[in-house]
C-alpha cells in the first residue's frame, strides 16, 4: 500500500524529444488512477518513470513519501504488467508466477503459498501446470497479473494490459480488474488510450495531450465539466458535437448563435449559465460551443416542456442501434449527432423539431479552447 507523488516530473529523450512536462499529482493510497490520451501523449513514459525503467529528467518522484528518483526498479516495491504479458514460453504458469520470487531467494514454502493464493484470486488454480502456449489470451493476461500479485507490491503499474484481448474479453477483464483492485487494496496506475476503459475503471483519470496534463478528475466530473475542448471531445461516446458560435445579449437574455448566413439559429442560455461573469465577458465575441449527443432531445414531452430550446432540423441519417439510435441532423447548415430513443421514429430526409438542452451546453474560448462555462 502506498501513495505516489509526482512533483514537476518531466522527461526529455535524447534528440530533445520532450515526452512529458511538469506532471504534478498526489496519488493516494488505494487509488485506481488512469492515464489516458492519444498515442504519443506521454502516458507510457510517465508510467515507466514511476517504475524506474526510464530516468526522470526533471522533478521529484515519491513513493510513500520516499524520494525514489535514483532508486532502482527492484527496490521501489512496484510491479508492472505489460501489454504483451512477457511470459516465459518454456515455463509453466506456476514457474512464470514464481520466477520473480525465486530470484529474490524467497523460501520455497512461501513461494508455493503466495502463488496458490494469487492463483485462487485470479481463478487460475487449474492452469498452474500449463505452458503459456496452451492458454487463451484472457488466461495469459491473468498469469501476467498473477506474477505481479505474488510480489505483494505497494503499487501496481499496468500499461495497456487489455489491448491484446478481443472486445468481449476486454469488457469482462475490465470488471475483473476492478474487483482485483478492491480485493488487493493496493494503488493501481493504469495506462490506456481507450477513454471507455478509463471512464469505467478509474477513481481518477488523468487526461494527457502532447506530454502535458490537461485535467485530473473523477470520471463523472471529467464528463460533466471538461476544462477544455480537447478533454470535452476526447471523453464520451459518441463524441461531443462542437461548432463555432457567437454570444450576444438582448432584452437582458444571453443568446448563443450559430449557423450559416441568413438561417442562423439563436438559442437563449439559461440565466445561471448566461449570466456568469466569465460568460458575460464574451458578449459579441466568437466562441466554440459543444453539446453532447445525449443532450439533444427528440421526444415530444421534452419538446413541449422546453419551447425555448426547440430548433428546426433536417434529418440526414438514422442509425438504429437497438434501444437507441444515432441520428445525424443539420441545423442552420451545422451537423450534429443526437442519440435518441429508437421508439421515436425519425426518417432520413425529413424535417423535425428537436430540442437542445441549453443547461448542458459547454462554451469554450475560440483561441485558447479553455472552458468558460465549467
Ligand atoms: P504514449 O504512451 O502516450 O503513446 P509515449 O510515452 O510512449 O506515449 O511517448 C511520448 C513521446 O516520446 C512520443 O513522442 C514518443 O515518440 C517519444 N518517445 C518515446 N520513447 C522514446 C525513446 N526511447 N526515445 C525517443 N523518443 C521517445
Amino acid at each position: 500500500m502506498a501513495s505516489v507523488t509526482l512533483k514537476g516530473i518531466g522527461k526529455t529523450y535524447p534528440g530533445n524529444v520532450v515526452a512529458v512536462s511538469d506532471f504534478n499529482m498526489d496519488i493516494e493510497d488505494k487509488e485506481f488512477v488512469i492515464l489516458v490520451g492519444p498515442s504519443g501523449c506521454g502516458k507510457s513514459t510517465t508510467l515507466r518513470m514511476i517504475a524506474g525503467l526510464e530516468d526522470i529528467t526533471e522533478g521529484s518522484l515519491y513513493i510513500d513519501g520516499r524520494l525514489v528518483n535514483d532508486v532502482p526498479p527492484k527496490d521501489r516495491d512496484i510491479a508492472m504488467v505489460f501489454q504483451n504479458y512477457a511470459l516465459y514460453p518454456h515455463m509453466t504458469v506456476f514457474e512464470n508466477m514464481s520466477f520473480g520470487l525465486k530470484i529474490r531467494k524467497t523460501p520455497r514454502d512461501e513461494i508455493r503459498r503466495r502463488v496458490t493464493e494469487a492463483a485462487k484470486i485470479l481463478e487460475i488454480e487449474n492452469l498452474l501446470d500449463r505452458k503459456p502456449a496452451a492458454l487463451s489470451g484472457g488466461q495469459r493476461q491473468r498469469v501476467a497479473l498473477g506474477r505481479a500479485i505474488v510480489r505483494n507490491p505497494k503499487v501496481f503499474l499496468l500499461d495497456e494490459p487489455l489491448s491484446n484481448l478481443d472486445a468481449k474479453l476486454r469488457t469482462t477483464m475490465r470488471a475483473e480488474l476492478e474487483k482485483l483492485h478492491a480485493k488487493l487494496q493496493t494503488t493501481f496506475i493504469y495506462v490506456t488510450h481507450d477513454q471507455t476503459e478509463a471512464m469505467t475503471m478509474g477513481t481518477r483519470i488523468v487526461v494527457m495531450k502532447g506530454g502535458i496534463v490537461q485535467q485530473i478528475a473523477p470520471p463523472q466530473e471529467l464528463f460533466d465539466k471538461p476544462c477544455n475542448l480537447f478533454v470535452a471531445t476526447f471523453i464520451g461516446t459518441p463524441q461531443m458535437n462542437t461548432a463555432n458560435a457567437s454570444l450576444s445579449i438582448s432584452d437582458s437574455s444571453v443568446y448563443l448563435e450559430f449557423g450559416e448566413g441568413e438561417a442562423r439559429t439563436r438559442l437563449p442560455l439559461p440565466e445561471w449559465k448566461g449570466k456568469k461573469p466569465e460568460v458575460l465577458d464574451y458578449m459579441g465575441r466568437e466562441v466554440i460551443f459543444g453539446i453532447r449527443p445525449n443532450d439533444i432531445h427528440a421526444d415530444s414531452d421534452y419538446i413541449a416542456q422546453h419551447p425555448e430550446q426547440v430548433v428546426e432540423a433536417n434529418v440526414e441519417l438514422v442509425e438504429l442501434l437497438g434501444a437507441e439510435s444515432n441520428v445525424f441532423i443539420n441545423v442552420s447548415g451545422v451537423e450534429f449527432a443526437a442519440v435518441v430513443d429508437s421508439k421515436i421514429r425519425l426518417e432520413s430526409g425529413s424535417k423535425i423539431k428537436i430540442a437542445f438542452d441549453m443547461n448542458a451546453v459547454h462554451i469554450f474560448d475560440a483561441d485558447t479552447e479553455k472552458t468558460i462555462t465549467n
